[in-house]
Parts: C-alpha cells; sequence; structure tokens
C-alpha cells in the first residue's frame, strides 16, 4: 500500500533518523516532540560507537551493518545539513578490563570477528599512552575498530537534515499523549493542533525514548517490555586520552552480577573535550521526567576515576549530566515495527546503550517495512502478546 505521510513522536535519534528516512523516499512527515530540543537522551550519551566482537546473533549484526555505514552515514549528514559536522571520527580503543588484562591473548582470540586491527599492548606502551592514568597494568589491547560521535553534533545534523529536506519539526509541544480506542483507533491526542487522521495510508510512529510504553501501554492487555535505565556521565579537566579507554572498577555499592555496572569509559569527547562515564544506573520508576544528575551517580564515577587516575579527581570534574535510556526488557536489541493488525501504529525504541550506533540503521529498516519493501527480523519486532 502507498503511504501518504507518516506522522513521528519524538525527536530523538530514533525519531529523527525514522524522519530523515522516510523524507528520503519522498513521504511528506511530520516530527512532533513534548519537550524542547537538546533535552533528550540521545544529547546525553557519550557518543561511542564501537564494532562488536562478532556477529552471531541478528542484533550483534545490526550493530555491525550499523558500524560499517557510519563513515558513509556522517558524510551524508555533512553534504545534507549545510556542513553540520557531527564529529564522527575513528580514534580506536583501549581494552583495559580486568579479564583483558589477566589474558590478553585470549581477548584477542575473540576479537577476531569484529574487523580492523586488534594488537596487545604491554605495560611500557600503555604509560605512554595514558600518563594520566595511576593503575599500572601489565597489558591491554588496542582495538581499531571504534569510533566517537559528538552527540549535540549529531542531532544538530540530523535535525537541519530533515528541515532542509522539509520535513515539519514541532517541539515544545507540552505532554502529549493519546487516547486508543477499538484496538488501535487512534481518537483523541492531548493537542491543541489535533493530529492528522492516522490510518493506514498515514501511520504513527512511536519513538518517544522510555517514555513510548506511557503513550501506548493503556491501549494494551500486558505493558510493553520497556524502562527507562539512567546513565551518568562527567567531563573531567584532564588531557583527553587517543584512544577510548574501556575499564572495569568494582564499586562499594553496587551488586554486579552481570560486569555491566562496572564498567567505565574514558573518551576523547568533542572538542579536545575529556569524558567519563556510561555507567549504569539504577532503574527508573518511569517517575521522573527530564532526569537530574544525582549524588549517587556523582558519587560512583567519582569512586570508579580515583580507581583510574588516583585521588584528587574530583575536583577535576567541569560538568556531570544525566539520561533516560530506553532499555528493551528481552534479549536481543530494540523493538521495532507495528504493534496493531491495522499497521497504523508503530514502535521504534528500546535502543538502550547503543542508540547513537544503530539508530540510523534501524531507521531504514524500519521504514523499509512501513513501505512494504521488507519486514524487519523478527528478532526486533513486537511480539505477539504486546500487539493490538
Ligand atoms: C549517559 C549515557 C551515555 C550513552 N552513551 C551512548 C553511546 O556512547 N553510544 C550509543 O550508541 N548510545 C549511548 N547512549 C544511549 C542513547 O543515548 C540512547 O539509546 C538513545 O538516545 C535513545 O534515543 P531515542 O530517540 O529512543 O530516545 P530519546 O533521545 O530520549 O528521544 C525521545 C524523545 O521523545 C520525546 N517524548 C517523550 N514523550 C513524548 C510524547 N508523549 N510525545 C512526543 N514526544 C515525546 C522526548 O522529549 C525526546 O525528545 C547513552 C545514553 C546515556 C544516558
Amino acid at each position: 500500500m502507498k503511504l501518504q505521510s507518516l506522522t513521528i513522536l519524538g525527536a530523538g535519534v530514533i525519531g529523527l533518523s525514522v524522519a530523515r528516512q522516510a523524507r528520503l523516499r519522498g513521504l511528506p512527515v511530520r516530527v512532533l516532540d513534548s519537550r524542547s530540543f537538546g533535552t533528550s537522551c540521545s544529547h546525553a550519551a557519550t557518543g561511542v560507537l564501537k564494532a562488536p566482537e562478532h556477529r552471531r546473533s541478528p542484533y550483534l549484526d545490526l550493530r555491525h551493518q550499523s558500524w560499517e555505514e557510519w563513515p558513509q552515514l556522517a558524510e551524508q549528514l555533512k553534504d545534507e545539513s549545510g556542513g553540520v559536522d557531527c564529529g564522527f571520527r575513528i580514534c580506536g580503543g583501549l581494552d583495559l578490563r580486568d579479564r583483558t588484562v589477566q589474558d590478553p591473548h585470549r581477548a584477542l582470540e575473540k576479537l577476531h570477528g569484529s574487523g580492523g586491527n586488534v594488537r596487545v599492548l604491554d605495560q611500557q606502551e600503555l604509560q605512554r599512552l595514558l600518563p594520566e592514568m595511576h593503575r599500572e597494568p601489565q597489558a591491554g589491547l588496542y582495538i581499531e575498530h571504534q569510533a566517537v560521535v559528538d552527540p549535540d553534533g549529531l542531532m544538530e545534523a540530523l535535525r537541519r537534515s530533515c528541515l532542509g529536506m522539509g520535513v515539519e519539526i514541532t517541539d515544545d509541544l507540552g505532554e502529549i499523549s493519546l487516547g486508543i480506542e477499538e484496538g488501535h483507533r487512534i481518537v483523541r491526542s492531548s493537542l491543541e493542533t489535533p493530529l492528522p487522521p492516522i490510518d493506514e495510508k498515514n501511520p504513527l510512529v512511536l519513538s518517544a525514548g522510555w517514555e513510548t510504553s506511557a503513550l501506548i501501554n493503556p491501549a494494551l492487555v500486558k505493558p510493553l517490555p520497556l524502562k527507562p535505565v539512567r546513565g551518568e556521565a562527567i567531563a573531567l579537566d584532564i588531557p583527553a586520552p587517543p584512544h577510548i579507554v574501556t575499564f572495569d572498577a568494582k564499586l562499594a555499592d553496587v551488586d554486579d552480577p552481570s560486569g555491566n555496572r562496572s564498567r567505565f569509559s574514558w573518551i576523547p569527547g568533542p572538542g579536545g573535550s575529556s569524558w567519563f562515564g556510561n555507567s549504569v544506573g539504577d532503574t527508573g520508576e518511569g517517575k521522573e521526567t527530564l532526569p537530574e544528575p544525582t549524588a549517587t551517580g556523582r558519587a560512583r564515577l567519582i569512586e570508579a576515576a580515583i580507581s583510574f587516575f588516583g585521588s584528587g579527581v574530583e575536583s577535576r570534574i567541569v560538568r556531570h549530566w544525566a539520561g533516560l535510556r530506553p532499555k528493551s526488557l528481552r534479549h536481543g536489541g530494540p523493538l521495532m515495527g507495528p504493534i496493531d493488525i491495522g499497521r497504523t501504529l508503530w514502535i521504534a525504541s528500546g535502543h538502550y546503550r547503543t542508540g547513537l550506533l544503530i539508530g540510523p540503521k534501524t531507521a531504514e529498516w524500519l521504514v523499509d517495512s512501513l513501505t512494504g519493501k521488507n519486514e524487519i527480523h523478527e528478532n526486533f519486532s513486537v511480539p505477539e502478546e504486546f500487539r493490538i
């Protein structure tokens, strides 16, 4: 069926990427956001893009494909946005995680599928590369296929690209809620200017980050498997590392069987800045609107930073920020696709910690599916039990 228009709720990296893809295929597109541009989780990211270690699952394959397409995407966005540089740069990474330091050759073996150059570095090389480091790891790995992007630059490039192509973007609209009846028919929205008719030819995409569930849950028998997970980061006035540095720091008050909450990154941020974070914080209750950085988050980041840089690091914090990541609570990556039989309501959320990396690719897939070109891999589609 030929679409006539697309309406998107949410102007984060996902909503704008979907808008760009749909507009590239000639569809009239409007994007509506309840808050002002610049406040979304996408702006709070730390901008790390990594090729996965292998591609043995659909999600890892998606990350791999996304990684491969990023250099071209950065160029395209620059052209389309009238020259906005999203700061994409392949800078490589240093893996100093505990298990890597203990057995770097074993870790190297595991990375064969990631492509790019990977090699073991000895203690002297690490000290030369990281003179600010207080630790003395015996060894680590250099991994070529890691990059940074400037989250604000990316968002601005996407916004201007969309505007330049004629996408209508309206932000700061205040709380937007939908009234959904009879399965999928939208009978009202809280907007002063009513939504255009939503039907099979004019579908609605819900890409409101972690708040996507609030938009649609009232219409579902079972709530969508989506949760907000807080992330916090700090900027330091320590010279930026030449590569992204990943290491473990076991924190006193954090119970961490998965190891995710003990993993930290020191990142060459935009404009020579030095960022530190990517901590996985507590799961939110969904009550926060604009997440403020917390004292607990700061204390945890300081504890991890001290384990890496030594004491005195607290006085070198120049900024502290937070965001709420939309986490999909089932294995296998984000949730994408229609949620109703009539294919009028679509979801694109749950990108958790990799929204900047995979957002543009998932947008392409979503629009492929919307326009009938290709179906989304079943691993990402909305499971039957949540459909209406
Ligand atoms: C500290 C931190 C570090 C991170 N680092 C990285 C990283 O290094 N690499 C990476 O790839 N990812 C990273 N991420 C994850 C990444 O930021 C997210 O995956 C991504 O931003 C999610 O984008 P989104 O568009 O789904 O949501 P958002 O960016 O949150 O956008 C959702 C938008 O929807 C709007 N909205 C909400 N409710 C409504 C409504 N009812 N109607 C209309 N609009 C609504 C919001 O105002 C918002 O603008 C990080 C996140 C954090 C917090």
